[in-house]
C-alpha cells in the first residue's frame, strides 16, 4: 500500500517498531492476535490493527502539504478533516479555517470564498450540492480533494445498483459527513433512503410489507429519503450499501434481514432473490474490517479493562468501544491527558453522549492487564502517550525504550513477546 508523508509528531517510535515487526512476521495479515507489551507489573495487549488508515494518511499528507506550499492563500477545510481533535487543532494552528461544523452548519459563509482560495475536501467526501456551491464560487476542488477511494468505492457500488433499477438503502448515521455525501451521490441516480440501525430497518420493512400507512414514512424517515421518493413503488427492488465505518455485524444483520423481508413479500427463494434484492455484500473499508477484526481477537485475552483512544465524534472508534464494552469495563479517551492519575480517568460514554469521570479504574492486583486500541483517525503518538502514562503508574521492570529495542533489534525476543492465540 502507498506510503504517505505524515508529520513525524503523529508517529510513535514504539508503535512503528511493533507494527513493522508484526507486518514482517505476518505479511498476509492472517494473524489478528494482539501484541503483549509486558512491563512486569503491567501488561498491555495492543490490537493487531489500529490507527491511521489509508484515507486519513492521504488527507493529512495533502492538507499539511497544501499549507506548506501556499503560505499566501486562504486555506479552508469544508469541515473537520478527520474526527480527531488534535489533528484538526494542528491544522487550525497553521491558519486553516473550517467552513462548516460536522453537522453541516455554516461557520464561514461560502459567499466569502474567492476563486483563488483553497478548499480541502475531507476524507469523507462531500455532497454534490456543496461541490456545486464551490464551483459557483469559482473554487477549484479537484487538486485538494482528499475523498478516500474506499468511500468512492461505495458511491460506485450505489451507482451500479441504481443502473440495475434498484433503490439504494444506505446503512449509516444520517448526520455523518460521509453518509450525507454517499446519500447525495446515490440520490442523483436512484431513490435512496438512509437507515441508521436495525430498528429503522424493521420500520422500513413495515412499509415494504405494506403493514404501515405509507404516508407515515415521510415523517418517520424525514430528511433520510431522496426527493420524490415514492414509498409504494421505490421499495420494490432494493440493495444495501453502508457508511464505511459502521459495525460490520450490524450491516450484515440489516442486509440479511431486508433480504428475508423481500423474500417474504415477493415469495422468492435464494435462487431468484436477485430479482428484488441486489447482492452487494458490505461496503465497509479494509481499515474498518481490520480494526474490528483485531478487536474481536483482542477480546479473547482475559483482561481487567480496555482503553480505546480516539476522537469522541469518530464513528469507527465508537464501534470499537461498543465491541469492547460488551465484554469488559471500557474507557474511551482522546489522549493520555484524559488519564488524570492512577485513580482518576475522564472518558466518554457513547450511549449517554457525555464525558464522565471514573475513580479507581485500575485493578489492585498485579499484573494489571489492559487491552488497548485506537480508531482510524487517531495518531499513533497518542497511543504511545497512553502507554507511557500507564507505565508511569507502575514500578515497571521495563521501559518503553527496552521495548523499542526488543521489537527492532532482537527478533527472537520480540517474537516471544507476541501473544499467539
Ligand atoms: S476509515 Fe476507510 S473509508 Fe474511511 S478514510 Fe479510512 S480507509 Fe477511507
Amino acid at each position: 500500500m502507498k506510503k504517505f508523508d505524515v508529520p513525524v509528531f503523529y508517529r510513535s517510535p514504539l508503535i512503528t517498531a511493533i507494527k513493522n515487526k508484526r507486518k514482517a512476521d505476518d505479511k498476509l495479515k492472517k494473524d489478528f492476535s494482539p501484541t503483549c507489551l509486558d512491563f512486569g507489573k503491567l501488561q498491555i495487549f495492543l490490537a493487531r490493527h489500529f490507527g491511521f488508515c489509508y484515507g486519513v494518511e492521504n488527507a493529512i499528507e495533502i492538507s499539511f502539504r497544501t499549507v506548506e506550499e501556499n503560505p499566501d492563500k486562504n486555506i479552508y477545510l469544508l469541515s473537520e478533516m478527520i474526527h480527531n481533535p488534535q489533528v484538526n487543532n494542528d491544522l487550525k494552528k497553521r491558519g486553516v479555517q473550517f467552513l462548516m461544523d460536522t453537522k453541516g452548519n455554516t461557520i464561514i459563509p461560502f459567499s466569502r470564498l474567492k476563486p483563488d482560495d483553497i478548499v480541502v475536501v475531507p476524507a469523507f467526501g462531500t455532497t454534490l450540492q456543496i461541490e456545486q456551491q464551490l464551483a459557483q464560487a469559482g473554487v477549484e476542488i479537484e487538486k485538494y480533494n482528499t475523498t478516500c477511494p474506499f468511500v468512492e468505492k461505495v458511491w460506485n457500488r450505489a451507482q451500479a445498483i441504481a443502473k440495475n433499477n434498484y433503490s439504494v438503502i444506505v446503512h449509516g448515521k444520517p448526520q455523518h459527513e460521509e453518509t450525507r455525501a454517499t446519500f447525495s451521490h446515490s440520490a442523483v441516480n436512484s431513490p435512496t433512503v438512509v437507515v441508521k440501525d436495525m430498528n429503522e430497518a424493521v420500520e422500513l420493512a413495515s412499509y415494504i410489507l405494506g403493514t404501515k400507512d405509507p404516508n407515515d414514512f415521510y415523517e418517520e424517515f424525514k430528511e433520510q429519503y431522496s426527493e420524490g421518493f415514492k414509498v409504494e413503488t421505490d421499495l420494490e427492488r432494493i440493495g444495501v450499501v453502508n457508511q464505511t465505518t459502521m459495525l460490520a455485524s450490524d450491516t450484515q444483520a440489516i442486509a440479511e434481514y431486508l433480504k428475508e423481508v423481500m423474500k417474504k413479500k415477493y415469495n422468492l427463494t435464494e435462487s431468484n432473490i436477485e430479482e428484488r434484492f441486489a447482492d452487494t455484500r458490505d461496503t465497509l473499508c479494509y481499515a474498518t474490517n481490520d480494526n474490528q477484526g483485531a478487536v474481536y481477537a483482542l477480546l479473547d485475552t482475559a483482561a481487567d479493562l480496555a482503553i480505546v483512544v480516539g476522537g469522541y465524534n469518530s464513528s469507527n472508534t465508537s464501534h470499537l468501544v461498543e465491541l469492547c464494552e460488551e465484554k469488559l469495563p471500557t474507557y474511551f479517551v482522546r489522549s493520555e491527558d484524559d488519564i488524570v492519575s492512577s485513580k482518576q480517568i475522564n472518558h466518554y460514554k457513547i450511549h449517554r453522549k457525555e464525558e464522565v469521570t471514573s475513580l479507581s479504574y485500575l485493578p489492585e492486583k498485579k499484573p494489571a492487564k489492559i487491552l488497548l486500541t485506537s480508531g482510524a483517525s487517531c495518531p499513533d503518538a497518542l497511543v504511545e502517550g497512553v502507554i507511557k502514562k500507564l507505565v508511569s503508574f507502575y514500578n515497571c521492570d521495563k521501559t518503553i525504550d527496552d521495548l523499542i529495542t526488543e521489537f527492532t533489534s532482537n527478533p527472537k525476543e520480540a517474537k516471544n513477546s507476541l501473544l499467539q492465540n
